[in-house]
């Protein structure tokens, strides 16, 4: 096999890495996927009936504060000005999310401002009795008090999660910010934004180099293949980033992850819902939420008379489901040590993403933890043929 490495999958951590051996250090990449395009979970494409961009595996909104990854992204697509907002349904009516002065004020009647809805949530969390929250259902309350995180929270990550929010951790909504501002952009990075031409556009122009060479339809496993596990281990360098558990024959136990069903329908109106994302709340609507994708792009000249909505349903993943947020319970944990140690022995081959490593990652996250491996174990193997270990 006449190439430098074989990178397993074409997301963004994959494609990253190919691109960065490819071009930082003149080395030749071979890129496989099983899917039959690139970009992993992030591909988007054309709705056939509107031309309407389609994130095909849930609705992506770039965002960072790492300032290399925004320099890096910013190589292949220049970004929209567009902030991420998000509303919630709760009892037939719409409130702004994630809670800030907005929702409290809407919710309770009232018209605090910061220091008196502070001490409105301060007593109607007293209940905990300054506790450090055990749990999420622990935690919602200290976070915002009982009523609103009845109204907002507990069904919603109920229907997400498919748990007790009293067996879930704490960590799930501590990236959901409380505001005691009327400010209610849902992420707090420096740099956000959507690509210009779309994600498809951003990622091919990523795999564009002289020394990447992509073959999609190409199963890692499939021994049939020309490239697989087989014949490439021990001979060439990899980068892996398919399942962790299924490199190892799910020697240690599966990871367990959560899965997405999308329901995607074109309607005969021009405006749907009037926002991108709205939530609902309740336990009474199946889906968790419904994605408008022509508000993702205000600057575009989409069609007028038709729009394309996407409802989000969220369930257990089981066998030939998409992976989707890996859950990690205590057994996932024990299993993923167990996995560890395994890729720590397999020689030349090196596990990353969001799969190869079992972890939630963000876009920017995936982007940086590539550029990092890059850094610390691929340029030295290339450089000086230093030895590579996971
Ligand atoms: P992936 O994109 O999953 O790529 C892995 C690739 O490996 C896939 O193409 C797969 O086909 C391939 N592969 C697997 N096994 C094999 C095999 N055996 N042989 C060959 N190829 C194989 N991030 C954000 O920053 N903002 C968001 O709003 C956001 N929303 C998200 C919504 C959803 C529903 C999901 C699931 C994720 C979201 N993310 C978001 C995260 C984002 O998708 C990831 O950060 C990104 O996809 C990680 O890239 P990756 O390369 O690690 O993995
Ligand atoms: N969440 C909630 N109500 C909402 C939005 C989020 O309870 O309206 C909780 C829920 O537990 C979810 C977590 O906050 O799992 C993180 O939400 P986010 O929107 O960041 O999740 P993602 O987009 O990754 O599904």
């Amino acid at each position: 096999m006449d190439v430098d490495l074989v990178v397993v999958g074409s997301g963004f951590f994959g494609l990253t890495v190919a691109e960065r051996v490819a071009a930082e250090h003149g080395r030749k990449v071979l890129v496989i996927d099983r899917r039959e395009h690139i970009g992993g979970n992030a591909y988007s494409e054309a709705e056939a009936e509107t031309g309407i961009e389609v994130h095909r595996y849930g609705a992506h909104l770039f965002h960072t504060s790492n300032e290399r990854v925004w320099e890096y992204a910013n190589r292949f697509t220049a970004f929209t000005s567009y902030v991420h907002r998000v509303y919630t349904t709760h009892k037939g009516e719409v409130f702004p999310m994630p809670i800030n002065l907005g929702t409290i004020n809407q919710f309770f009647r009232s018209a605090h401002g910061p220091d008196a809805a502070r001490a409105l949530v301060k007593e109607l969390s007293a209940e905990l009795g300054g506790k450090t929250p055990e749990n999420l259902d622990e935690q919602g309350v200290s976070l915002i008090g009982r009523p609103l995180y009845e109204a907002f929270i507990r069904e919603y990550t109920a229907k997400q999660w498919q748990t007790d929010p009293r067996e879930l951790p704490a960590s799930i909504i501590s990236r959901l910010p409380v505001r005691y501002t009327y400010d209610n952009r849902y992420f707090n990075d420096t740099h956000e934004g959507l690509p210009v031409d779309g994600y498809t556009a951003w990622i091919e122009r990523m795999a564009d180099h002289p020394n990447i060479e992509v073959r999609l339809g190409t199963d890692f496993f499939d021994a049939s293949q020309p490239v697989n596990k087989g014949n490439v281990v021990g001979n060439v360098p990899v980068v892996y980033t398919g399942p962790v558990d299924r490199y190892f024959d799910n020697a240690e136990g599966d990871l367990s992850w959560r899965t997405l069903d999308f329901e995607e329908e074109v309607l005969p109106v021009g405006d749907f819902q009037g926002t991108p994302v709205m939530n609902y709340a309740d336990a009474d609507v199946p889906y968790t939420r419904i994605h408008e994708f022509r508000h993702f792009h205000p600057e575009r000249d989409y069609v007028k008379d038709k729009t394309v909505i996407m409802r989000e349903f969220s369930r257990f993943a089981e066998q030939g489901d998409e992976p989707y947020y890996p859950i990690n319970t205590a057994t996932d944990r024990e299993r993923l040590l167990a996995y560890r140690e395994l890729a720590k022995g397999e020689k030349d081959v090196l596990f990353g993403g969001r799969l190869g490593t079992y972890q939630y990652l963000d876009m920017h996250m995936a982007i940086g933890s590539a550029l990092s491996m890059v850094d610390n174990h691929l340029a030295p193997h290339l450089t000086t043929g230093a030895t590579l270990a996971g």
